[in-house]
C-alpha cells in the first residue's frame, strides 16, 4: 500500500479539572504546552495539547477540558493506556519524581525482552506508561521545560488498544493503515507502522469479557494516526471507505485536517494531516502561552474569554536531585 500511516499522531483524553491536568502534564511530567485553544464543538472548555518542543506528529498528548466531567472507566473498546518513552538510564530519575510527587506507580516490569516499563495514573485516573527504551535516545529533547533534557520525554513510545477480540481490528490495522504485526505476547499483539519515524507501536490486548469502557474523564476519548498531508489523508479515507468504514468528511482543526471513523472494536480513530502544525499561529518560541482561537471563533473572543476559567502553567518545580 502506498499511503500507509507513519504512525500516531496524537491521542486525545478527557481531564475534568485543566488546572490540576495542566500542572501535572506541563509540570510533573515536563511536556510542553504547545497550544492553549478550546474544543472547536464545544468553544465553552480548553483543549490543550502537550508535546515536545515544536508539537510535532507522534510527540502529542491533548486534553478536553470538561470541568465536572465524570470519571470514566477504561475497559474494552478503549484505547487504554497511553505510553511515553523516555531513555533507559532515565528509569531512576522517574521513579524519584513520581515518588516525589505522590503519583500512583508500579515498579518497573520489563514487556518484550528490551522494554522496561512504569505504569503510573495521571490524576483523573488515565492509565500511563513511561517505556525505557534505547529508542527513545535518537527523540529530541525539549531543553526549556521543567525536566532535564537527558531525562525529558521523548514523545509517545505507543498506545494500547483493550479489546475484546482482535481479528478485525488487527485486519484494519494491517489493510487499511499499512501496519504490521511484529510480535505476540500473551494476550498482547503488537503492530508496527512502516518506516522510521517514531511513535510507530501499536499493541492490542485481547481482553475478553472484560466490562466496556466508559467515556469521562480518565479516558482516551481517540488516538489519531499519521497522514504526511491531504492526498495521503484522501487516500488513506479512500481505503477505509471501500473496506466498510464510516469515515467522516474531513474536519479543519487549525493546526491539523482530520477524518475520524471507528475502528471494529469501537475505538474511536482519526487521521490527522502532519500540517500545517502549531507554528501557524503563535512563534515556536512562544507556543501556548496565549489563548489561541480559528479565524471562525475570534469574533467571539471577548465572550470566549470570559466564560473560561483561568489557568496558568505550573511554576517551575524542583527536580529530583533539586
Ligand atoms: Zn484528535
Amino acid at each position: 500500500m502506498t499511503f500507509a500511516t507513519a504512525g500516531i499522531h496524537h491521542v486525545t483524553a478527557i481531564t475534568g479539572d485543566q488546572q490540576r491536568n495542566l500542572d501535572f502534564y506541563a509540570g510533573v511530567l515536563g511536556l510542553r504546552l504547545v497550544k492553549r485553544t478550546v474544543n472547536f464543538d464545544d468553544p465553552t472548555t480548553y483543549h490543550f495539547y502537550f508535546g515536545d518542543e515544536s508539537g510535532g506528529p507522534g510527540s502529542l498528548i491533548t486534553f478536553f477540558a470538561w470541568p465536572d466531567a465524570k470519571r470514566g472507566r477504561p475497559g474494552a473498546g478503549q484505547v487504554a493506556v497511553t505510553s511515553f518513552a523516555i531513555p533507559p538510564r532515565s528509569l531512576g530519575y522517574w521513579i524519584e519524581r513520581l515518588i516525589r510527587y505522590h503519583v500512583l506507580y508500579e515498579q518497573p516490569r520489563t514487556r518484550f525482552d528490551d522494554e522496561r516499563v512504569i505504569a503510573l495514573k495521571d490524576p483523573d485516573g488515565l492509565l500511563l506508561e513511561l517505556v525505557a527504551h534505547p529508542s527513545a535516545e535518537s527523540r529530541s529533547p525539549w531543553s526549556g521545560g521543567q525536566i532535564e533534557p537527558e531525562h525529558s520525554i521523548r514523545g509517545i513510545h505507543s498506545v494500547t488498544l483493550w479489546e475484546e477480540g482482535h481479528e478485525l481490528t488487527s485486519r484494519l490495522l494491517i489493510d487499511s493503515l499499512g501496519f504490521s504485526l511484529m510480535r505476540e505476547q500473551g494476550s498482547i499483539y503488537r503492530f508496527v507502522a512502516r518506516g522510521d519515524a517514531p511513535a510507530k507501536i501499536v499493541d492490542v490486548r485481547v481482553v475478553p469479557g472484560l466490562w466496556s469502557g466508559v467515556i469521562g474523564a480518565g479516558t482516551v476519548h481517540h488516538v489519531a494516526f499519521r497522514a504526511r498531508d491531504e492526498a495521503a489523508q484522501i487516500a488513506i479515507r479512500g481505503t477505509l471507505a471501500a473496506l466498510g468504514s464510516n469515515v467522516t468528511p474531513q474536519l479543519d482543526r487549525q493546526y491539523f485536517r482530520s477524518v475520524y471513523f471507528r475502528e471494529p472494536g469501537g475505538v474511536l480513530f482519526e487521521i490527522a494531516t502532519d500540517g500545517p502544525g502549531f507554528t501557524l499561529d503563535e512563534p515556536l518560541e512562544t507556543l501556548g502561552l496565549a489563548l489561541k482561537l480559528p479565524p471562525w471563533l475570534e469574533d467571539r473572543r471577548f465572550e470566549i474569554e470570559a466564560l473560561l476559567p483561568d489557568v496558568r502553567l505550573p511554576l517551575k518545580l524542583p527536580g529530583p536531585a533539586g
